[in-house]
């Protein structure tokens, strides 16, 4: 990651799941204690990016499997994100922190566009900087999106947040009981086994340009501000 010294920066990836508290919408009370959680950390002098899914309202592969256009139904996806990212950018306010949207798609009134120097730059200035709307490219994901971020503004770290687990296991322990919680995991072996926590092209995008993944739970209360401000939670994934 080619960058000078600074404070630690890292890419936070949400996924929508999350914000939708198990349902379809909003958790208001969901996305306000990530946010809390996120204002705490950049007032302990992290600088925050942040990645959300849409997955709580439009994933285009599922509208696509029911007879929707799949290029169309992606694009709604990619609006899902943005009223995530929003809704965070408020809560992010109201926790005391400044916070500025960024998307992909161009929407003028509702958020700036993406500018990758003027994204760093308001990470510098303390500011939280949500990215919404994808890559705003159909057949991409969210979490791909979350590791060009991550190499575009010199983050020092991917941190993916998940629900129900508390890092990559040797299999899915929801389904598999033997499965095995991993402190520390290759690309190589995360592909090979085809381990899904994350998307392939973005374990192979990390991959290749050399940046570390945080993979961590986020059901323990305070665990989003552990995961940013360093503490070694969840699996770490790396070349
Ligand atoms: N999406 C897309 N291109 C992108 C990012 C997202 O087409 O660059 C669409 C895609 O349909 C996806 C939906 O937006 O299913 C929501 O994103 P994702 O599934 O990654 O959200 P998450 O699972 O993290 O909630």
């Amino acid at each position: 990651v080619a960058h000078g010294h600074h404070p630690r920066r890292v890419l936070l990836k949400l996924s929508g799941e999350v914000f939708g508290g198990g349902s379809i919408g909003l958790d208001p009370d969901v996305v306000s204690d990530a946010a809390t959680q996120i204002a705490d950390a950049v007032r302990a002098g992290v600088q925050v990016a942040v990645v959300v899914g849409g997955g709580n309202f439009f994933r285009g592969a599922e509208l696509s499997a029911r007879g929707m256009e799949r290029a169309r139904a992606d694009y709604m996806g990619m609006l899902g994100t943005v009223m995530n990212a929003l809704a965070l950018q408020d809560f992010i306010e109201k926790a005391g922190v400044p916070a500025r949207v960024q998307t992909a798609i161009a929407m003028g009134q509702v958020a700036e566009s993406y500018i990758p120097l003027r994204a760093i730059r308001h990470l510098e200035k303390g500011r939280v900087v949500v990215f919404g709307a994808g890559a705003g490219l159909p057949y991409f994901s969210t979490d791909t999106v979350a590791a060009q971020r991550a190499l575009e503004t010199g983050c020092d770290e991917l941190l993916v947040g998940k629900n129900g687990v508390d890092g990559v296991y040797t299999a899915d322990p929801r389904k598999d009981p033997s499965a095995v919680k991993l402190d520390h995991l290759t690309y190589e072996r995360a592909l090979a086994d085809g381990l899904a926590v994350v998307d392939a092209s973005a374990f192979a995008l990390s991959r290749d340009n050399g940046l570390t993944m945080r993979v961590f739970g986020m059901g323990k209360d305070g665990n989003i501000t552990k995961a940013l401000l360093g503490e070694k939670i969840g699996t770490l994934v790396s070349g």
